[in-house]
C-alpha cells in the first residue's frame, strides 16, 4: 500500500530520517530526493528536526523506506553558523513553538553577552524564548539578589523569565504547561541543568543525542544529529546539548537594534533615521537608556555587538 502523507522530521542521522505525523508518535524512516536536497538552502543540512514534510511510502515493500518528497515553508528555524571561513550554516531545528534558554546566575555564572546573542538570534529568526534561570534553590542571599537583578532586566526588554529548580522542582509545572502540544528547544551552556530540568519534566524521557564522529581528509570532527522526544505530559521538546554558542546571524549593523526589542519600542522616536544609537544627537534609545527605561546592561551589550559587527565587515 502506498501511502502519501505530511509528516514532521524527528529525527536525522546522516542520510536517515525518521518522521512522524505528530501528535501521533509512529515513526516513518525516510530518505530525501537528491532534487530536494539540492533545491534547498546552502545549508549543509537541507531537512531539520521539526522541518515538516511531504513524503510518500510503500509498505508493502520488503523494507519499507520512504522518500521526502517536498519540505513546507518553515514558520522559523534556529540556525548555527560556522565560524570557519567556509562560513556554511546549519540549521539545528526548525518550527520551533518556544525556545527555553537555560541560565544561571551562579554555577556557572551568567554570561549575559551570550545570552543576548542568543536572544538576538531568536528574534532575527522569528522563534520565541523564554528565559529559564535554574538552581534557585542553592543561591544565598546575593544570588538572589543578582537573580532578581537580571529578572528585571529581561522581562522589563520584554522577555518572559521563570525561575526554577529542577532539584527541589520549583517552577517545572509552569514549564510543562508551556510545553504541552508545542514543539519546544531546550538550550544553554553546559553546567547549567539542561538534562536535569528535562528529567524533572518528564522522569520517563532519557535524552542522549547522538554524536557520531566522521573521519575525512579535512581531520576528524564530530557532527550533532539533533533529536525530537515525546514528553508525557504532551508535546516534544528537542535537547541541543552541544551548542556552546550561536554564530551571530548575518546582521548589517543598521538593523541590530531592531533585534532589541525594548530599542525598536521607542526608536521610532530617534531624530535622524537610520540612527546608530551611539552619538546621534535626539537619539530616543540614549534618552531612554538614560532614564532607566532600558537597562545599562542591554544598551552596553548592543554596543559590544555593533562593534563587533562593524569589525569584521
Ligand atoms: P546540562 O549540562 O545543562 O545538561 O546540566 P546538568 O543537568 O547535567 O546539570 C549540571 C549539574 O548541575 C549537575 O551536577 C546537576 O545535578 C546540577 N543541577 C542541575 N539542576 C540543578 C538545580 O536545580 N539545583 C541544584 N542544586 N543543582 C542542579
Ligand atoms: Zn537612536
Amino acid at each position: 500500500m502506498k501511502q502519501h502523507g505530511t509528516a514532521t522530521v524527528v529525527k536525522h542521522t546522516g542520510s536517515h530520517y525518521l518522521l512522524s505525523e505528530l501528535p501521533r508518535w509512529e515513526m516513518i524512516p525516510a530518505v530525501i530526493k537528491g532534487r530536494v536536497r539540492l533545491d534547498a538552502s546552502q545549508a549543509t543540512n537541507p531537512v531539520a528536526v521539526g522541518d515538516r514534510v511531504e513524503y510518500v511510502i510503500d509498505w508493502d515493500a520488503p523494507e519499507p523506506m520512504g522518500t521526502i518528497e517536498r519540505i513546507l515553508p518553515r514558520t522559523n528555524c534556529i540556525v548555527r553558523r560556522s565560524v570557519n571561513l567556509s562560513r556554511q550554516s546549519h540549521v539545528i531545528a526548525a518550527n520551533l513553538d518556544r525556545v527555553f534558554l537555560v541560565i544561571t546566575v551562579a554555577l556557572p555564572e551568567i554570561k549575559p553577552a551570550f545570552v543576548d546573542r542568543f536572544l538576538i538570534t531568536c528574534e532575527a529568526y522569528q522563534v520565541h524564548p523564554v528565559i529559564v534561570i535554574n538552581k534557585t534553590d542553592i543561591y544565598d542571599e546575593y544570588q538572589r539578589a543578582e537573580c532578581r537583578y537580571w529578572e528585571d532586566i529581561y522581562s522589563r526588554a520584554g522577555y518572559q523569565v521563570l525561575t526554577v529548580s529542577a532539584l527541589t522542582g520549583e517552577g517545572i509545572d509552569a514549564i510543562r504547561d508551556m510545553c504541552r502540544d508545542k514543539v519546544s528547544l531546550f538550550s544553554g551552556v553546559s553546567g547549567v541543568g539542561k538534562s536535569s530540568l528535562i528529567s524533572a519534566l518528564d522522569p520517563t524521557l532519557t535524552v542522549r543525542t547522538g554524536e557520531i564522529s566522521i573521519s575525512n581528509r579535512q581531520g576528524r570532527h564530530t557532527t550533532t544529529f539533533y533529536e525530537m522526544h515525546p514528553l508525557s505530559g504532551g508535546g516534544f521538546l528537542i535537547d541541543t546539548p552541544g551548542i556552546r554558542g550561536f554564530g551571530l546571524v548575518d546582521i548589517e549593523p543598521e538593523e541590530l537594534s531592531t533585534y532589541f526589542p525594548e530599542m525598536l519600542r521607542v526608536m521610532d522616536r530617534c531624530r535622524f533615521k537610520p540612527c546608530t544609537h551611539t552619538h546621534e544627537p535626539g537619539c530616543a534609545v540614549k534618552e531612554a537608556v538614560d532614564s532607566g527605561e532600558i537597562s545599562a546592561e542591554r544598551y552596553n551589550s548592543y554596543l559590544g555587538m555593533l562593534e563587533e559587527e562593524t569589525k569584521y565587515r
